[in-house]
């Protein structure tokens, strides 16, 4: 159930309270942490409480894989990963039809822009990718508009698993109109919506997403309509499956018998996708808005200067009652943009990867422990942070050591530090909408946070 308590008038932001069929609840908006492998990384189950986290999102594909038979008898994730009375997601397998495939192929990101690509940036489709897109519909990876918008990273961790066996660039994923064909080590994988929702159902998170295709900024307007159409087709089986009867299920953690009622342990959200184009977006809102889901997502591609209007076209069709996510995107401006747009949750890896790796957030912007300035630095890492990391009196010039003499610890003082910042965030931020200040508060926070 979502509940929307405050409006803001200004803009499309809203701030409510969104509870589970299983009785968790977040607070909206709100940030999911990215537990990929039903994991934390640097984050102990024990501490999710001190950083504040109210948001898991674990990655179906990477789970499925690693758990192979035991996805059987898996506990749940709440269970696995201790966590309760967290509220956790999970993806559907999606964004790795991308990852995987055309983004791994030609380093990709998901804003746009290019990794280790041979693709230049501005190249036009040669008269074969342009013969190929006519004569190979439903093959991914060999459809490329290079015409990217800018770079952004995101979550590289399929290329790193793929990089150390170097098999980078290459395009482990095949599309059909049933799903996708994912090359492992042990030979072809396929995953399509009905295995997707089973798996999903085992893995028993609270909220869990629609099988889609995940495209790439690469893709032009045939190919993302095209992908569109399939992405669509597979909601409706996912829809399906999730409300089949329960004699049908292979699992019951769908379902609870409880007062002679038997009620659904799983939130389903539907996805919108259609690239950076509006039209796409806008038929793909209006369509997945009208089908029976509890809740959207809203994933693909977005371009770097384009980004807020995609978010924008891709809620205008959606009821205005149901809890919304955007994948994969959570930079301080991305949350800006989002929540004014009436976004209420996001996931994304930068506070977690960039602490690991000394990236720390503040109010007063971002800083990099590991650089000079911080070596003999006696300030704290955030003046008045009330975290475990800055109350513990850890500076600056503290951290800036133990990065440098490579005490694991210093990721995780780093992880706690990011994690609570961002969600200190984003209860500011609901903070400011309640109050009906957050005109007031999103000038306020380009102004300071944007420094970075
Ligand atoms: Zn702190």
């Amino acid at each position: 159930m979502f509940s929307i308590l405050k409006k803001d008038t200004g803009s499309h932001a809203r701030s409510g309270t969104l509870t589970t069929p299983g009785g968790r609840i977040v607070e909206t908006p709100a940030y999911a942490i990215v537990g990929t492998h039903a994991e934390v990384r640097c984050l102990p189950p024990e501490r999710m409480k001190d950083a504040k986290v109210q948001l898991i999102i674990a990655n179906t594909y990477h789970l499925w894989q690693k758990l192979g038979e035991k996805l059987e008898t898996f506990p749940g994730l709440h269970v696995e990963m201790n966590i309760p009375n967290t509220v956790i997601m999970t993806d559907s397998g999606g964004f790795q039809v991308f990852s995987l495939g055309f983004g791994r192929e030609h380093g990709v990101g998901k804003v746009g822009g290019i990794r280790n690509s041979s693709v230049g940036t501005g190249r036009s489709p040669s008269p074969a990718d342009r013969a190929a897109l006519r004569s190979h519909p439903g093959e991914s990876n060999i459809r490329r508009i290079p015409s990217s918008p800018g770079f952004r990273e995101f979550p590289p961790d399929d290329f790193l698993i793929h990089d150390e066996r170097n098999m980078r660039d290459k395009n482990l994923v095949r599309i059909t109109e049933e799903g996708a064909y994912f090359m492992t080590d042990n030979g072809e994988s396929f995953l399509g919506p009905k295995l997707s929702m089973e798996i999903q159902e085992k893995l028993g998170a609270d909220i869990i997403l629609a099988f889609d295709e995940c495209t790439s900024p690469e893709h032009d307007y045939v190919y993302q309509k095209e992908a569109l159409a399939r992405t669509h087709r597979w909601a409706k089986i996912c829809i399906d499956v999730h409300n089949r009867p329960k004699e049908l299920s292979t699992h019951s953690r769908q379902w609870v018998d409880g007062s002679g009622e038997r009620k659904k342990q799983q939130m389903l959200y539907g996805i919108v996708q259609g690239g950076i184009f509006e039209d796409l977006r806008k038929e793909s809102s209006h369509y997945i808005g009208n089908l029976p889901f509890d809740g959207f997502a809203i994933g693909g591609s977005f371009g770097e200067t384009q980004m807020r209007d995609v978010i924008g076209w891709s809620v205008s069709g959606l009821p205005e009652e149901k809890p919304r996510h955007l994948l994969g995107i959570g930079k301080i401006e991305d949350i800006l943009n989002g929540v004014a747009e009436g976004v209420d949750t996001f996931d994304c890896v930068i506070p977690t990867r960039e602490a690991r790796h000394g990236g720390i957030w503040t109010h007063e912007g971002r800083f990099d422990a590991k650089k000079n300035p911080n070596k003999n630095s006696k300030e704290p890492i955030e003046a008045g942070c009330a975290c475990p990391t800055c109350a513990h009196g850890m500076t600056r010039g503290m951290l800036f050591n133990m990065f440098h003499s490579k005490d694991i610890k210093a990721g995780e003082y780093a992880t706690m530090h990011n994690i609570f910042f961002f969600n200190t965030f984003m209860s500011e931020v609901r903070g400011a909408i309640r109050n009906g200040m957050f005109e007031e508060f999103e000038k306020k926070a380009r102004v300071k946070l944007l420094k970075q």
